[in-house]
């Protein structure tokens, strides 16, 4: 395909919104364009690397044994009111309602719609186990829609949902799954992890992401770099850490404008692992509507697991100054699990303290040596409620946990019998019995991917692309091509070849300097360029470079296709130009 007959507006500057590499460059390389905040309209050369990952996605399905439907973007709300997800989504759900008042709407994702779809067709365990997927729009109304495709408001993910008579054949296929996303991750060329995860509202049971990993990744994994162990860190298990110190006698201490934990240490001229802190949250099933969470001092709140708790309004509700005020008659910076007159849910690391430094619950007063058995006494459970850190035990007893960041483009669940419960889904097994079917669900975001995929594969100058996802295989960069037509005929004549050849070609025939058209062949990142210049021809030869590789080889135009052809049939997609076995 020719440059100049194809709409790619490369520019110059970044956009002023872009914060990390692939929205810059996704704009700049003329990929896409925003149309509103969190979307984008596809240009032809994102459109082009958007059709091959989810050619990618489908062929992998397929071979998996998924099947493709497609099912609407706009949904009637009485679903989700079955469901009982109408009310419990907030305003990410997109609503509206059409000329007959009645409630729509638009697709977060489709467990409703697809459970109705199969209580529709599927009546008998003969069916089953079934695994139905799509590839379609999806709308959430992001609180904060950032980075470009990353994180979009409409966005387009390939969700699937399978469905089983038992455990088993649900074990099977999620195991299918979870080697099908690898397998897609693998064919693209991709450093990724798959990590234990959170099933956050969707489901209750077992759950895995899929990370790209990158430095610009809104996530934070933690590995075992001795064992397969790895977690997002929102669900990462944090080991109880053994505490030094001893028993002590408890001192009430007047600590004057002390309301933090660094300066409360600071005071007491003592490390922060010796203080713990106390936070208050919203709690629907207590009397008081509050809980109290207390965790050693230099210690994070893990809000997912925290979430977890029973009766704690999900998501996360700290109690404001004033609830405290009213509740406690104590400031925010005072309050310790000592004569507190709340519930009181301590991390276990903190719960193994002998003897730590709290709150007194009166303004400018902190206990030093308070115990949990001696000195507090109201109920206190323990869980696990904070984040891991780096130099923690695995939780598989290896040795210590590293950081890595992620770039979630994969999510897979285990459903259990939520959604064909709460919409009466029964199908009949061999002797006639009806069973509620387990459900699996596997999203993958197909546009958040074009992104994670540039974080991954770019330089300074412009995107790398892999050679299975590369909107063209070649790139034909002719200097002068409109002055030489010496140059115009070869370079016209490698375009027709390498077509022939099976090949994706775009031939930079525009009437620009040379220096643009290197800088744009660069920005767009294709992965095999081939440079036709009047001083070459003398020679014989044209110049083939790889867009990762700074060696240039000077071949003869007949030449450069075969090595053109080797490098794309050598990439990770033989698919490309060969179908796979
Ligand atoms: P996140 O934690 O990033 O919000 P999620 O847990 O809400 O993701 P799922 O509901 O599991 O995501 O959706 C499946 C996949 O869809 C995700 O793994 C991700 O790749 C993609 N996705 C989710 N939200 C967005 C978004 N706002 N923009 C682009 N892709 C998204
Ligand atoms: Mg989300």
């Amino acid at each position: 395909m020719k440059f100049s007959e194809l709409i790619i507006p490369t520019l110059r500057e970044a956009p002023a919104d872009a914060e990390v590499a692939s929205h810059v460059l996704l704009v700049r390389g003329g990929f896409i364009r925003r149309l509103a905040s969190g979307s984008y309209n596809w240009l032809p050369l994102g459109l082009r690397v958007l059709k091959n990952i989810e050619r990618i996605v489908r062929e992998e399905l397929e071979r998996a044994g998924a099947q493709e439907i497609l099912m609407p973007v706009v949904q009637p709300a009485e679903l989700w009111r079955e469901s009982g997800r109408w009310d419990v989504m907030g305003p990410e759900l997109l609503r509206l309602t059409d000329r007959h008042d009645r409630e729509y709407c638009v697709s977060p994702t489709q467990e409703e719609v697809v459970t109705d779809l199969f209580r529709r067709v599927i009546t008998s365990y003969r069916q089953l186990p079934c695994n139905l997927y799509h590839i379609q729009t999806k709308f959430r109304d992001e609180i904060r829609p950032r980075f470009g495709l990353m994180r979009a408001r409409e966005f387009i993910m390939k969700d699937g949902y399978s469905f089983h008579l038992d455990e088993e054949s649900f074990e099977e296929t999620y195991a299918a799954m979870h080697a099908c996303y690898s397998a897609i991750l693998a064919r693209i060329g991709l450093h990724y992890r798959a990590v234990d995860a959170d099933p956050g509202s969707i489901g209750d049971g077992e759950s895995h992401e899929f990370h790209v990993l990158a430095e610009s990744g809104e996530d934070e994994i933690a590995y075992s770099a001795e064992s397969d162990y790895a977690a997002n860190v929102e669900k990462a298990e944090a080991v109880a850490l053994p505490s030094d110190g001893s028993v002590e006698p408890i001192q009430k201490t007047h600590t004057p404008g002390a309301k933090t934990i660094e300066t409360v240490a600071r005071f007491l001229d003592l490390d922060t692992t010796r203080c713990v802190k106390t936070l208050i949250v919203h709690d629907d099933s207590e009397e008081s509507g509050l809980l109290a969470l207390v965790l050693r001092g230099d210690h994070q709140l893990n809000e997912a697991k925290a979430g977890r708790i029973r009766g704690v309004r999900r998501p996360l509700e700290f109690a404001s100054q004033a609830d405290i005020e009213t509740a406690l008659g104590v400031g925010v910076g005072s309050i310790g699990p000592v004569g507190l007159s709340l519930p009181i849910v301590v991390d276990s690391t903190a719960a193994a303290m002998p003897s730590f430094v709290c709150g007194a619950n009166v303004d400018d007063y902190h206990y030093v040596g308070a115990n949990w058995h001696r000195d507090v006494t109201g109920e206190v459970r323990v869980a696990d409620i904070r984040n891991v850190l780096a130099g923690d035990p695995a939780p598989d007893g290896t040795g210590p946990l590293s950081f890595l960041r992620g770039i979630e483009v994969g999510h897979i669940f285990k459903l259990g019998t939520k959604y064909s419960e709460a919409m009466s889904v029964t199908v009949q097994d061999a002797s006639g019995r009806d069973v509620v079917p387990i459900m699996g669900c596997y999203g993958f975001g197909v546009s958040r991917m074009v992104a994670a995929i540039v974080e991954q594969c770019h330089d300074e100058d412009g995107v790398v692309w892999p050679d299975a996802v590369a909107p063209f295989d070649v790139h034909i960069v002719a200097l002068n091509n409109t002055k030489s037509t010496d140059v115009q005929t070869v370079a016209e004549r490698l375009h027709d070849g390498l077509q022939a050849a099976g090949l994706a070609v775009l031939f930079d025939d525009r009437d620009e300097r040379p220096g643009v058209k290197f800088a744009d062949a660069d920005l767009i990142g294709i992965p095999n360029r081939i440079t036709v210049g009047d001083r070459g021809l003398k020679e014989g030869i044209v110049e083939y470079r790889r867009r990762s590789e700074s060696d240039v080889q000077k071949l003869s135009p007949d030449a450069v296709v075969g090595t053109c052809e080797d490098a794309v049939g050598d990439g990770l997609v033989p698919s490309r130009v060969r179908r796979p076995s």
